[in-house]
């Protein structure tokens, strides 16, 4: 028996070169990313715009995704770790870059020796110093406060004090306080209360600092959902993540409707098509059988690649069709019932046909919200988990216009 070479067929324009990052492939749309970075900065202005990119951007690569945003007018990035501030630095990137989750362990030195902006709640203070004495250089800090959250940020009752230790230090010339920041709880949900409360208690923070003689040069509170819909809470700087990515942070509002283009396709090629009888069972535990004779296409992408294993019937879409994923997800595949069809429109047999777990939508393809839907989690955890296995493309890469060889040539006369 003989197999039809398939894989050239399938293959569109933006596709990678065969290899293994065509066998499967997050490619990423550094175009999206400018475009979202500029729509949030519209939405935001006269408030400037920190780009998140923690957590290697989201699953979409820290460092082109950082230049992209950094293109498109973003002046500030954020992070969660100073490790991950460490690696901007390392790749070049100078822009103004804050790290807001320390541990004891953390490098503040290194920090301070990157010109690292780093976040404060409290006991990272003398740290901070001690490593600010030690490079010989002042550290910039970002004061930050608790207005409700509960996670880290100085509570209202400790506000005074920790704003009193950085003036103090402020004025030794170990630190400079670059900024005052807080981080909402509920801001996704626009009708609850919580925002507007945050939101007071955050003017009291600023007002008990400047009371103190510590005016921050940027103060920011907004994420990516308050930043498209709570003017009132951008002060400063807005730090956005999940929109540069493309994706809603709101139930009811799709990418489209807030003007935003998911920037993250996840696609891999058919790796088996085969016929079955009815009855036949599929993947582990054969918690899904095949009702008539079908035909079954296995995808390559499992949980190693970070597909949850919990969202069978998750959308794969196949030469236009879509299709729920039958039975379990497996760590390295999972299968898609073709429903007895072996070919695709063109005739061709669907072996090595693209297969894409989402992508922008703009197409009606699935999305990384049908995933999270169907695995009960957000759309942040979808494209954030996809591992290291998965090997990023990116297209799209410089706004720069190629200027045509015939006329950069061109000397001046
Ligand atoms: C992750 C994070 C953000 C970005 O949140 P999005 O909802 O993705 O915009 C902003 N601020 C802090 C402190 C964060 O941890």
């Amino acid at each position: 028996m003989t197999y039809p070479a398939t894989t050239g067929d399938f293959r569109r324009p933006r596709d990678p070169a065969p290899g293994p990052a065509y066998e499967r492939s997050a490619v990423i749309d550094l175009e999206a990313i400018r475009h979202n970075v500029r729509r949030v900065a519209a939405a935001a202005a006269p408030a400037r715009v920190m780009a998140v990119v923690k957590a290697d951007a989201y699953g979409h690569g820290a460092v082109p995704v950082a230049r992209a945003a950094l293109e498109a007018g973003a002046r500030w990035l954020g992070v969660a770790h100073i490790a991950e501030a460490l690696t901007l630095r390392a790749a070049g990137i100078d822009a103004p870059l804050l790290a807001w989750l320390h541990t004891p362990e953390s490098d503040f030195g290194a920090a301070v020796a990157a010109g690292v902006d780093i976040g404060c709640s409290g006991w990272e203070l003398d740290r901070i110093v001690a490593a600010a004495r030690e490079q010989d250089r002042p550290a910039r800090v970002h004061l930050k406060a608790d207005t409700g959250l509960g996670r880290n940020g100085a509570t209202i009752d400790a506000w005074d004090q920790l704003v009193g230790e950085a003036q103090k230090y402020q004025n030794e010339g170990l630190l400079r306080v670059v900024g005052i920041f807080s981080h909402l709880a509920v801001a996704d949900e626009p009708h609850r209360p919580e925002t507007d409360e945050q939101l007071t208690a955050f003017r009291e923070v600023l007002t008990i600092a400047e009371d103190a003689g510590v005016v921050p040069d940027v103060r920011h509170l907004a994420n990516t959902p308050a930043a498209l819909s709570r003017p009132d809470t951008h002060f400063d700087l807005v730090r956005v993540g999940l929109g540069i990515y493309g994706m809603s942070p709101f139930e009811g509002q799709t990418s489209a409707e807030l003007g935003l283009r998911p920037a993250m396709t996840l696609r891999t090629v058919v790796s088996h098509c085969k016929d079955v009888p009815a009855g036949q069972g599929v993947s582990y535990g054969l918690n899904y059988r095949t009702v008539g004779a079908s035909t079954l296409g296995l995808i390559p992408l499992g949980y190693a690649d970070g597909v949850p294993r919990v969202a069978t019937g998750g959308p794969v879409r196949v030469d236009g069709v879509t299709y729920p994923v039958a039975g379990r997800i497996a760590m390295d595949q999972m299968v898609i019932d073709l429903g007895g069809r072996e070919v695709s429109a063109a005739g061709k047999s669907l072996l090595g046909a693209e297969a894409e777990l989402f992508g922008n939508g703009a197409d009606g393809g699935p999305t990384a919200d049908d995933w999270a839907r169907a695995a009960g989690t957000n759309n942040y955890e979808i494209v954030t988990r996809i591992s290291p296995r998965v090997p990023r493309r990116y297209i799209n890469e410089s706004e720069t216009p190629l200027v045509p060889i015939s006329r950069s040539m061109k000397r001046p006369v």
